[in-house]
């Protein structure tokens, strides 16, 4: 028999707030932590002790904590923040971060203080909140005349009265809710003052698919730039053989195989990990990483995608579901295809007419040419025609960006993968790896399956959406970086060696490289539609974000980064 659904009060109250703030959450089960959200919880400390007891002396007034209480009538479950309960009436009281509604138009005097206060009142969601906790209670037999709101920032108790107007706007309100879960997701509120604070703006983009909407924001409006363009958190990469990695108190340690301790990062900064190699880590950690949603790569020492560590979390069926569905229709592939494959071919073009000191007549005709072909073609294999085609032309004329010795050894064996014959083929596939994983990342983040792709084929193991993803950013991140690396000397002959594997970077030119990633990653540009600046790694973030929006109809169109 399939699982009944009940709705927690508390999402449900949020509906009233949001409606698409309820499906993200309910539905699409997002949850992002915030400084918001984790001082909420240090608030509720007092009160987040379940499995209390009920009174068994029905006359003795009791306080319960994280009292749970369900109605399968109403699909409904609840935990209350304290149940204050004497006989068999029962008084519902929930815990409040901030401060209460102030009415701008009201204030009074009162005696205690003896001046002016503003008069306040609860928040609707609260008090649709503390209705449907009424309602719960009612139905377990107790008698209800009132519900609490605490409000820690101000130490204020407000008391809601339970009657017939409560009950019909928390009863409607559960309604309106089950009805919202089972459509599709609801736009998202136009212009809003409550998406800064929204802890899933960073998912949910309000003002960017509102401007990529038909009925969207007025044309003069850019979208805010509500999320800070670059992460806060740290991209750790371990390479160093032997290398072993553990918990200590809330932060990672990093040791040598002999024990010697190299460094300890708090967990709460760790934004990804990537082992480089032979590197050990303990099942403590992985356990740590896990709970926070961090993702892990396994590269092996020559810079090749092993494996990847994938916390549950990022599992959304609704978004899943939307994307196989997508799948399915071949004029959509066709257009994520080709809008992907244009902005590709439109940046390598970018970056030869930028850095080719001698760009033969023709070339960036030749490219514009088949961007135009993929952006306007009429099937997937005519993208990866115009595809093929763009990059013969492209890496025939990679050598001219390249200084010597690198410049001669890449013309004489063109782009190749494996093994690497030269340190320029190196550096691309390592970029390339390297981005891939980034790309898998913000895909999981953006809650979709990274294997299932449209333009690259899916097969075992292959992170084929990750690829598709990849295509525009490859020029602008990897190709630059490798470009950056030879011709600033920040990476020179020594740095490689040659293998039975082909030419590698050695340890320490890898720890250059890694550098030198990374500084590429959080370079920051200006986004030619949104008009706000975001450094590369939160631009993948976006358009992974915009791809999943797409692909559950919140916008109907797409398009990629492109630089001029
Ligand atoms: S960001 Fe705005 S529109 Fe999006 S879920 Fe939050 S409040 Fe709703």
């Amino acid at each position: 028999m399939p699982d009944e659904q009940l709705w927690s009060t508390r999402l449900i109250a949020e509906y009233a707030y949001c409606p698409r703030l309820f499906y993200l959450e309910q539905v699409e089960g997002i949850d992002i932590p915030s400084a918001d959200t984790a001082e909420g919880d240090y608030i509720h400390r007092r009160v987040a002790h379940p499995g209390q007891p009920l009174p068994d002396d029905a006359e003795t007034p009791k306080k319960v904590s994280s009292l749970t209480i369900t109605s399968r009538e109403l699909g409904l479950t609840a935990t209350i923040d304290l149940t204050e309960i004497s006989g068999h009436n029962a008084v519902p009281v929930e815990y409040r971060r901030g401060r209460p509604r102030k009415l701008s138009t009201a204030s009074e005097t009162t005696a205690e203080n003896g001046g002016e206060r503003q008069v306040v009142e609860p928040w609707p969601t609260d008090r649709i909140q503390i209705g449907l906790q009424c309602l719960l209670l009612e139905e377990h037999g107790y008698k209800v005349e009132s519900g609490i709101i605490y409000y820690a920032a101000e130490k204020r108790r407000l008391e809601i009265k339970w009657g017939s107007n409560l009950r019909a706007e928390a009863l409607s309100t559960l309604k309106e809710a089950q009805a919202c879960a089972g459509g599709p997701r609801p736009p998202p509120l136009l212009n809003s003052h409550k998406c800064p604070r929204c802890s899933l703006q960073p998912f949910c983009l309000p003002d960017e698919i509102n401007y990529e909407r038909p009925i969207g924001a007025p044309e003069d409006t850019s979208p805010r730039r509500i999320w800070p363009p670059r992460e806060d958190g740290i991209q750790v990469i371990v390479q160093q053989e032997g290398t072993r990695l553990g918990i200590a108190g809330k932060c990672i340690k990093i040791e040598e195989g002999n024990g010697k301790l190299l460094k300890e990062i708090p967990i709460t900064s760790v934004e990804s990990l990537t082992l480089v190699g032979y590197v050990q880590i303990s099942t403590q950690a992985l356990h740590r990483l896990a709970s926070r949603g961090i993702p892990i790569a396994y590269l092996s020492s020559s810079g090749r995608l092993v494996a990847m560590v994938d916390p549950l979390d990022s599992v959304s069926a609704n978004v899943r579901r939307s994307q196989i569905k997508i799948l399915e229709q071949p004029s959509k592939c066709l257009e994520l295809a080709s809008a992907l494959v244009s902005s590709k071919i439109l940046n390598q073009r970018t970056i030869l007419m930028r850095n080719h000191p001698n760009l033969p007549d023709g070339v960036a005709e030749d490219l514009l040419g088949s961007a135009r072909v993929a952006g306007e073609a009429a099937s997937i294999e005519s993208v990866r025609g115009a595809e093929g085609q763009a990059a013969a032309v492209y890496f025939a004329h990679f050598h001219g960006l390249l200084k010597e010795p690198f410049a001669t050894l890449f013309r004489k064996n063109g782009r190749r993968r494996r093994p690497p014959p030269d340190p320029a083929n190196c550096c691309l596939s390592m970029a390339y790896t390297m981005l891939t994983h980034e790309c898998t990342a913000a895909l999981r983040l953006a809650r979709l399956e990274p294997s299932i792709g449209i333009f690259h084929v899916s097969r075992p193991g292959r992170p084929a959406l990750s690829l598709d993803l990849m295509e525009p950013f490859r020029p602008l991140i990897a190709d630059s970086i490798t470009l950056m690396a030879l011709n600033r000397g920040e990476l020179t002959e020594g740095h490689f060696q040659s293998t039975a594997a082909g030419c590698l970077l050695t340890d320490t030119g890898r720890r250059i490289f890694f550098d030198l990633y990374n500084r590429r990653m959080e370079t920051e540009i200006t986004h030619p539609v949104f008009k706000y600046r975001l450094s590369y790694r939160r631009m993948l973030t976006l358009h992974s974000r915009m791809i999943s929006a797409w692909m559950v109809g919140d916008i109907s169109s797409l398009s990629f980064l492109t630089t001029r």
